[in-house]
Parts: C-alpha cells; sequence; structure tokens
C-alpha cells in the first residue's frame, strides 16, 4: 500500500446504519468522489453496515476498511473506541454490542419522557423517524426531530441547548466496559484506536491516566487529526501519540453532508513523524 497518499486515508465516518445521514453505499461513493483512497466505516455499535460498504467498495475501486465506534463508560466519562479491520470473527463482537445497543433503546425511552415533561411530545416515534436502522437509536436521531419540531434551527445548535448534560433531555448512561470492548475489538482481528481524544474534556491528568489503561488494556492507537480536533488539538495528540508510542489515525467523522463540517477525505496529513495506524497494511 505504500503508492497510496496518506491523504486518502480516511478512517471514521458513519451511516444510516448508525447516525449517519447517507447509505453505506452512499458513503463510498461519495469517499470515492472524494478520492478516499482507503476507508473505514465505523458505525456507533453496530457492524450490520459492513457488507454493504464492502461491496460498494469492490465497485467504485477503493479500499474498504471494516470498522466500529465502540461506546464505553470509563470513570464516569462516555469514550467511543474506534476498531478498525475488525475482518475476522466479527461474531466475538455482536453480543457486546448487541447489549450496547438494546440499552441505548432504554435510554431512547427516558429522553423522551423528560422531553415529554418539558412540554415536547412524540419524540421517541420522532427520533426512530430518523433512524436508518431501527436496531439502532441514538441521540442524533432525536436532535434532527428536535430540528423537525422547530426547537433549534440545527443538529449543532441542538447539542448546545438539550441533550448534553445539565440540559433537558439529558440521561446519564452507562455504556460498554473499556476493557471488554478493546478486547473485543482485538478478539476480531481489528486494532483499537481511541476516536478523537480531545472531545472528552477530561483534565489532563484524568486523560492521562485513561491514556495509559487503554494502552494496558491492548489499545494501539489514537486519533489524532479528526473532523472533532482542532488544528491545536492535532499538536497537541501528536506529542501524546509520540509520549505513548500510539499508532495516529486520521478520519472525518463524516455523518453526513450538512451535518459534518469536514467531507470525507478532507482533512489535513498526519505529522509526518508519527506511525499511521495503517503502517503495515
Ligand atoms: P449517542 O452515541 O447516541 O450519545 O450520540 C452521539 C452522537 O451525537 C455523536 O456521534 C454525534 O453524531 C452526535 N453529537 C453529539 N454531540 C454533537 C454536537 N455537539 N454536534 C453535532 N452532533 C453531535
Ligand atoms: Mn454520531
Ligand atoms: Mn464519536
Ligand atoms: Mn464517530
Amino acid at each position: 500500500m505504500a503508492a497510496i497518499d496518506p491523504c486518502n486515508y480516511d478512517l471514521h465516518c458513519h451511516s444510516t446504519s448508525s447516525d449517519g445521514v447517507l447509505t453505506p453505499e452512499a458513503v463510498i461513493r461519495r469517499a470515492a468522489t472524494n478520492g478516499v483512497a482507503v476507508l473505514a466505516l465505523t458505525d456507533h455499535d453496530e457492524v450490520a453496515g459492513l457488507a454493504e460498504a464492502a461491496q460498494a467498495a469492490r465497485e467504485y475501486g477503493i479500499r474498504f476498511v471494516p470498522g466500529v465506534e465502540a461506546s464505553i463508560t470509563w470513570g464516569g466519562t462516555t469514550i467511543h473506541i474506534v476498531g478498525l479491520g475488525i475482518d475476522r470473527g466479527i461474531a466475538t463482537l455482536t453480543a457486546g454490542l448487541e447489549q450496547v445497543r438494546s440499552s441505548r433503546e432504554r435510554r431512547a425511552a427516558k429522553i423522551a419522557a423528560q422531553l415529554e415533561s418539558l412540554g415536547i411530545a412524540g419524540s421517541l416515534a420522532g427520533a426512530y423517524a430518523y433512524a436508518g436502522n431501527p436496531r439502532l437509536i441514538g441521540r442524533a436521531h432525536v436532535a434532527r426531530f428536535l430540528v423537525e419540531r422547530g426547537v433549534a434551527p440545527d443538529v449543532a445548535t441542538v447539542f448546545r441547548h438539550y441533550l448534553v448534560r445539565g440540559k433537558p433531555g439529558y440521561v446519564p448512561h452507562q455504556w460498554a466496559d473499556l476493557a471488554d470492548a478493546v478486547a473485543s475489538i482485538r478478539a476480531s482481528g481489528g486494532r483499537a484506536v481511541v476516536a478523537h481524544p480531545g472531545r472528552y474534556k477530561l483534565p489532563r491528568a484524568d486523560l492521562r491516566q485513561f491514556l495509559g489503561e487503554f494502552k494496558r488494556a491492548g489499545g494501539e492507537g489514537i486519533e489524532v487529526v479528526t473532523g472533532s480536533h482542532s488544528p491545536g488539538q492535532y499538536t497537541e495528540f501528536a506529542r501524546l501519540a509520540r509520549e505513548f508510542g500510539f499508532l495516529a489515525s486520521r478520519g472525518s467523522d463524516f455523518h453526513g453532508p450538512d451535518e459534518s463540517h469536514i467531507d470525507l477525505g478532507r482533512l489535513p496529513s498526519l505529522p509526518a513523524d508519527l506511525k499511521p495506524v495503517w503502517h503495515d497494511w
């Protein structure tokens, strides 16, 4: 794979199999149009879109990396772990993901009940109407319904005023365990990577403790260049990748043309001295 321009890797994005707005096939088509050579589809807690994406990747001539974005809870903080290259024994992952997906259904009902008590009716059915996969419900689907209701002009604004800690519609949730998630990604032949580590607002000491625990659990990489990081955070997490000896990943976290400020394959390159997560692919 040495001939692939490092700008052509996009290893984090979503489809209608979780909370993206494009089907897996449409994600692949858009990636190909944007010049992506190697794409990972990483839907939240779900692998159901991978087969369609792999098939489309063959048609559009791009290399496909089967992935997932697992939700975990670490010390009370929700953290996302991307699994890349889970192309062997995906069955070892599915039981854990299935549990997380059912817990999402219970959380969605609680979110809807809370919104109902605030005078916003119908948000459970409303959210499911936006769910391309009825087995995977998330806050983004609720947010789209709230936009439809005119509660906020767009999804980003919803997430400033609703559904987050301290705001209406927030329901604390217990996700999977860090060690379990990393172990099942590894058992499926994948490489575990911390998604957008700059987004968790962890105090510095806690962030370092987390990265240490992640590494001891078998985690191998962190996202350095992601649509969720500022350029200053590229530098910060490049430094942490060097210090902890993590492989570096790069991914847009694309959810859809109108919801993501970074399109598929449109990120800067990784700093040249970092070892990319794809170094031995
Ligand atoms: P969930 O996993 O159901 O708690 O939802 C997390 C998802 O909500 C993220 O992957 C995004 O798709 C969406 N989300 C969270 N915060 C924001 C935000 N500030 N702006 C836009 N989307 C967001
Ligand atoms: Mn999402
Ligand atoms: Mn995420
Ligand atoms: Mn994501």
